[in-house]
């Protein structure tokens, strides 16, 4: 018999696994909560499991956590680690610290398939998908070592929110996404609320109407651009499930989700996505469609790109346009900048097997527009600042 990684169960996969092996169903909850919330990876230490199953445990199953290739700290309190996946690939997943919360984002692939243009885990190509065990593992080793690291007390949790915004794009790792959500959400886990799981998505359709039945978690969509032939270009899998599309799905997720808003995430490209006009086209498009807000996330640049980041004040005039037509907006902060931490930073190390390399480099340049019109806003701030969903 293979030796089963425990990490990749959620609690009925566990029990099932459990049954096998001839014991109780409540046996299976006792070894879950030893695992996720007490953090063991040691049987022996499970003092409260009968001598028995954790002898037979021992013989079939391990608790194989990832390996920490490295950990870097920002002036910030932001942690990042990279985790070794094996084959030469390895992911990040980042620590963001603030006042009321704690927020881990999590990856779901080593490289992404999608390739958008902005985002530099889209330029490295696509690996692999990782399983809901290494999905499992970053959240299992993070709070653990925080919990440590920072001193709590029992019962007090490093991780209050996660958000799927690490590498990948999760809904095209849906097999592995779905026992992986249901270990943050189970209270002999993590017990996180559905609020304060996010998925993000640059618009997998039919995974978001799955997601919807099965998990429905908060919602975060990736637009960038209030049209087809923009989108088309900055998101290539908006050729398979135009805008429209997306929007349907979004409004059908509303009617499940913990939240009564989708976020949309738009990356502030300078002179690309950013003028006023492009602003306004928005706020007709989701103007008596989808209940939503807007999250704007100034470009973090890396070298490949050929882009550059929005200036503050074209940001700031794209927010207001919203804003006065009634969207809530708000300006997403860059946190852990120096560690190159930031949304779409995120590199890892990735063996390109699908040769996305190549075919971005043979994509026609951008098309850069003017954005002239944009530049004589004023200086107000958007209304309020805010880190992740
Ligand atoms: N694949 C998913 C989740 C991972 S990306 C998705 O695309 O939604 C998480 C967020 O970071 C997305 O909103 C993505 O558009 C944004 N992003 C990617 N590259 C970026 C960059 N270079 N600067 C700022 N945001 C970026
Ligand atoms: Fe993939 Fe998301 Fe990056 Fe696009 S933005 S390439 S979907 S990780």
């Amino acid at each position: 018999m293979n030796v089963v990684n425990l990490l990749e169960f959620d609690l009925d996969g566990l029990t099932a696994f459990c049954e096998q092996l001839g014991e109780k169903r409540f046996r299976s909850t006792q070894l879950f909560r030893w695992i996720h919330q007490k953090g063991a990876s040691d049987f022996a230490q499970m003092s409260d499991l009968a001598k028995s199953l954790r002898e037979k445990l021992a013989g079939v199953a391990t608790l194989r956590p990832l390996a920490v290739a490295s950990e870097q700290a920002s002036s910030d309190g932001t942690i990042k680690w990279l985790f070794d996946v094996g084959g030469g690939d390895a992911v990040e997943t980042v620590f963001i610290p603030e006042d009321d919360r704690g927020t881990l984002c999590i990856s779901a692939q080593a490289g992404c398939a999608v390739g958008c243009r902005f985002c530099s885990t889209g330029h490295q190509g696509f690996s692999r998908n990782l399983s809901s065990g290494e999905i499992v593992a970053q959240l299992w080793y993070a709070e653990h070592h925080l919990r440590r690291r920072l001193k709590l007390a029992d019962g007090e949790r490093a991780i209050t929110n996660v958000v799927m915004m690490g590498m990948g794009e999760p809904l095209q790792n849906y097999a592995a996404l779905l026992p992986a959500l249901r270990v943050m959400l189970d209270d002999h886990a993590y017990g996180l609320s559905r609020r304060r799981v996010t998925v993000s998505t640059s618009g997998v359709v039919p995974m978001i109407d799955r997601l919807r039945d099965d998990c429905p978690v908060a919602l975060a969509v990736s637009l960038h651009a209030p049209n087809d032939a923009l989108r088309d270009d900055l998101v290539p899998l908006n050729r398979k499930y135009p805008i429209a599309e997306l929007l349907a799905a979004c409004k059908r997720y509303l009617d499940k989700a913990p939240r009564d808003f989708i976020t949309f995430e738009y990356c502030m490209l300078d002179g690309v996505n950013d003028t006023p006009e492009l602003a306004q086209q928005l706020v007709e498009l989701v103007r008596d469609t989808v209940s939503c807000k807007f999250n704007l996330i100034p470009f973090n640049p890396f070298p490949e790109s050929g882009l550059k980041r929005s200036p503050r004040d074209r940001v700031t005039a794209f927010a207001h346009v919203l804003q006065d037509a009634g969207v809530v907006t708000t300006v997403r902060k860059t946190r852990g900048d120096d560690i190159d931490a930031a949304c779409g930073q995120l590199a890892g190390e990735v063996q390109d097997r699908t040769r996305v390399k190549q075919r971005l480099s043979t994509r026609a340049p951008i098309r850069i527009h003017r954005a002239e019109d944009a530049r004589h806003s004023e200086d107000a701030a958007p209304s309020r600042q805010e880190t992740n969903a």
